[in-house]
């Protein structure tokens, strides 16, 4: 057993070297994990059979003076599938184990509908977008799905999420059996960041936030490379900080948390209170009328001290070395990122102001199912 264990943990740490930093030749695998060449050796040859990894092109390593060739991940090897269940609506995709799309599918669903319903008419989607994409079934390791709210320990179920009213759904053990594959649950936002630090701008970083405005405002963490679970229930609240004193009725039942103000429904009620459009991106609406009008400014500074308030406690604490930013947030001016950077740098420790980076995520609306397919990854073929 210990053996069987021991060469599994060689290959995901070859698998995830390739990931990270490839291509890369044998003795380079060898000098990054510190393993042996014979050790590493054994490991690629294994996974060269099984057609996980090519062999590249021939290259010249000073160091040893002879040719090495270049070893990288055969993107086809193997796939997952990753699944974002949102407020009424469910994004799916087929994803490679580089984090490429292979096709997608999305549908909506009535918020009186039961939840094991929708968990049961997301994997009857599952087998349909299999079968579209021309992919063998016995290449599809897992699934992995993104949730709004809390998980178990176990990665099986979601708990209880604050914007839909689904109580302790199982949701792998309603899946598994029409999939016969193993699936995995996670916190939908920390999976985005997971994507970010796996496939995204934040490739091999050892933490990352991202923050995921949608219904609620959500953050997620990846701290040394791993995905961060605090707490009971593993989510960081930071859309129930309270920012503003004696502000409005949160949902959670406090007053004045940073979601009050910076929340889709919040900001939607914010654009039509200045007689804007803000079905679209609200953000963005404000924006751009703020460039003539007063009240419109006087809304953004609203969103943006508070949102720099929420951001500046991620950073005090942590420290990440970059936060990304997500959903209704990822597409909004560029001179929008400009002053929350600035903002969030004057409410932090001056010592680490310079190291705030602020930007969008680098993954838009697909974040979340690439999110849940880096989860299922992970797990079934970087472990
Ligand atoms: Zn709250």
């Amino acid at each position: 057993m210990a053996r069987v264990d021991e060469a599994r943990s060689v290959r995901g740490q070859v698998l995830s070297l390739l990931r990270d930093r490839g291509p890369l030749a044998r003795i380079e695998i060898a000098r990054l994990s510190g393993l042996s060449a014979t050790t590493i050796t054994r490991a690629v040859n294994l996974l060269a059979d099984e057609g996980v990894v090519e062999e590249g092109a021939s290259i010249s390593l000073a160091k040893l003076g002879r040719p090495a060739t270049e070893l990288s991940i055969h993107a086809d090897s193997y796939f997952v599938v990753g699944v974002q269940i949102g407020v009424g609506f469910v994004q799916l995709g087929l994803i490679d184990v580089l984090g490429g799309s292979r096709g997608t599918a999305h549908f909506s669903y009535d918020l009186a509908v039961p939840a094991s319903d929708v968990v049961c008419q997301a994997a009857e989607s599952i087998q349909s977008l299999i079968a579209d994409a021309g992919v063998d079934r016995r290449l599809v390791l897992g699934v992995g799905v993104a949730v709004p709210g809390p998980v178990d320990a176990a990665g099986r179920r979601i708990l209880f999420p604050i914007n839909l009213d689904w109580r302790d759904v199982a949701v792998s053990d309603l899946m598994e059996p029409i999939l016969g594959v193993p699936v995995t649950v996670e916190h939908n936002v920390r999976s985005m960041a997971l994507a970010e630090t796996r496939f995204g701008s934040a490739q091999g970083a050892g933490s990352v936030a991202f923050v995921y405005l949608r219904t609620g405002l959500g953050a997620g963490l990846v701290v040394e490379g791993q995905p961060f679970s605090g707490g009971v229930h593993g989510a960081i609240e930071l859309g129930h900080l309270q920012v503003i004193d004696n502000g409005a009725d949160c949902v959670c039942g406090s007053t004045g948390c940073l979601e009050t103000v910076v929340s889709e429904p919040a900001l939607r009620a914010r654009a039509a209170e200045l007689g804007l459009d803000g079905t679209d991106n609200p953000i963005t609406a404000i924006w751009e009328a703020a460039g003539t009008r007063a009240d419109a400014r006087d809304s953004i500074a609203a969103v943006i001290t508070p949102l720099a308030k929420g951001l500046s406690a991620i950073v005090n604490l942590l420290n990440p070395e970059v936060i990304l930013l997500g959903g209704a947030l990822a597409d909004v001016p560029e001179p929008f990122f400009e002053r929350v950077t600035e903002e969030t740098r004057s409410a932090v420790f001056p010592l680490i102001r310079s190291s705030v980076h602020i930007d969008p995520s680098s993954l838009g609306m697909d974040a979340g199912v690439i999110g849940a397919g880096a989860v299922a990854l992970d797990r079934y073929f970087y472990a």
